[in-house]
């Protein structure tokens, strides 16, 4: 990927966010950490907001990109 994909990529990103598109829909709880595979309560998705934040980016970025 070039500089001029990633601000392409970005660029959809953006617009995406604001009309409220591409919303990552999170799978159920499987006792692990969607991002980091951690072991977790029963219930939980991630360990922490830093594992959902980027969890949702590499969705975002996923559904943006149709891959
Ligand atoms: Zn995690």
């Amino acid at each position: 990927m070039d500089v001029a994909d990633l601000a392409q990529l970005q660029n959809e990103q953006l617009d995406a966010l604001r009309v409220g598109a591409h919303k990552p829909v999170a799978p159920q709880a499987d006792g692990k950490c969607l991002w980091c595979g951690e072991v977790l309560a029963d219930g939980r998705r991630w360990c922490d907001a830093a594992c959902r934040d980027e969890w949702e980016r590499a969705e975002r970025c996923r559904a943006v990109r149709g891959a």
